[in-house]
């Protein structure tokens, strides 16, 4: 009977990160997957999240029963709370809420799953480039019309933002549109926020809708309220709509898969239909989701003595990234590697779109044992003060041979 299954291509970055670990080459480098890692190249627990474990594994109150469909409702009111703002009209309203999802990519399915169903919505648009994940999520759900937006100027190493505005003049009324909250994933190029309102303009005027996705709030610059100012503009102007949130990256919580689906509809009269209608596709997907990544943030963003202490690990980890961005451009210009790499420290969050090609990715990978993503994006947090300097002479080499 399997005979008639076929291999599916490789997910490139789990491919990339595997060929690391098999190389035992010893000055390695990671620059692949997007997860954060200390100045000697380590993954890092949070110091708060470690504190919080050990006082969540003496609690013995603490029992294993199924959590409600839609989640801990402790974690999903701080998390609309986060995102919003503590005094956003649209909570006091009671016509914003959350479900807790697995993680960013568990938001994105539900939310897109709930859109496919219950608006009849199709199109969807994704920034070119984009996370690669995005269009899979969707069309999974039911999506069939995928389409692109403009949005990286190669040329320029910048946003195109007249290519995207332009698209989104194009959409037609009722498209989803995918927007990056900060630390656009891959090109690290966020639009101002006079770009942010007049994309808000094209998208009131065409009837398209605002799918956030925030998987960096707080990594990006290390202050919440910043990072979260475009969607919080988009709820002030009226908008209604979804935002997939992650705690994967601010709180180092890869693995425990904890995430928020925030929705803001107009009327607080529409919630009770929703939240039944978003637990039956919970239901149909994995019933109920798990509790212990969110236990801790829920703990830890309820208690003003810990979020405190959180908020130093987000602007630590933040200012470490912007550290390491000077640091590789410092060196580059040392060399007089050939190019302008100020977009190196203008890009934000956890990636650099580098400019360098597939063949000069590839060449660093064979010959210098450095590993990123073929489309030249580079993980930040890969570099540290011991290997900055070999990774800039290594891009040096691939630029200049
Ligand atoms: N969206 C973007 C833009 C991302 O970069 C990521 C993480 N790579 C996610 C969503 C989702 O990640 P997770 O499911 O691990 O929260």
């Amino acid at each position: 009977r399997f005979q008639v299954v076929e291999q599916g291509p490789p997910i490139e970055v789990f491919q990339i990160n595997k060929l690391f670990i098999e190389d035992t080459f010893k000055n390695k480098v990671n620059l692949s997957v997007g997860a954060y890692r200390d100045e000697t190249g380590k993954p890092w627990v949070l110091p708060v999240v470690q504190k919080m474990e050990k006082q969540m594994a003496a609690d013995d109150t603490l029992l294993h029963e199924y959590l409600p469909v839609l989640g801990l409702e402790q974690f999903t009111k701080v998390s609309v709370s986060m995102l919003l703002g503590e005094d956003s009209p649209a909570i006091a309203d009671g016509r914003a809420f959350g479900v807790q999802t697995l993680s960013g990519t568990g938001g994105l399915r539900v939310g897109s799953e709930f859109l496919n169903k219950h608006l009849k919505y199709t199109t969807f648009y994704y920034s070119n480039p984009t996370w690669e994940n995005h269009h899979l999520v969707f069309v999974n759900s039911g999506f069939t019309q995928p389409r692109t937006y403009r949005y990286w100027d190669a040329k320029n190493r910048a946003i195109d933002f007249a290519g995207m505005l332009e698209d989104l003049k194009n959409a037609p009324e009722n498209s989803v549109i995918i927007l990056h909250a900060c630390a656009h994933n891959p090109t690290g190029i966020d639009p101002t926020q006079e770009q942010w309102e007049k994309i808000a303009d094209v998208m009131e005027e065409r009837k398209l809708f605002p799918f956030f996705d925030s998987a960096y709030q707080g990594f990006a610059s290390g202050d919440l309220d910043r990072d979260a100012w475009a969607v919080r503009y988009f709820v002030k102007r009226g908008f209604e709509l979804v935002c997939a949130q992650s705690y994967a990256k601010n709180f180092g919580l890869y693995n425990e898969r904890v995430g928020n689906l925030a929705l803001v509809v107009a009327d607080a009269a529409l919630v009770p239909a929703l939240r039944s209608q978003l637990t039956w596709i919970v239901r149909g997907s994995y019933s109920n989701p798990p509790a212990h990544g969110a236990r801790v943030v829920a703990n830890v963003l309820a208690d003003s003595k810990l979020f405190d202490e959180w908020r130093d690990h987000i602007k630590f980890m933040s200012s470490r990234v912007i550290q390491m961005r000077e640091a590789l451009r410092a060196e580059l210009i040392k060399l007089g590697t050939p190019g302008n790499w100020d977009h190196i420290v203008k890009q934000i969050g956890l990636f650099s779109y580098t400019g360098l090609t597939p063949r000069q990715a590839e060449y660093l990978i064979q010959q210098h044992h450095i590993y990123l993503l073929r489309s030249g994006r580079i993980n930040i947090c890969g570099l540290n003060p011991g290997n900055v300097a070999y990774v800039a002479a290594a891009i040096h080499d691939a630029i200049t041979k």
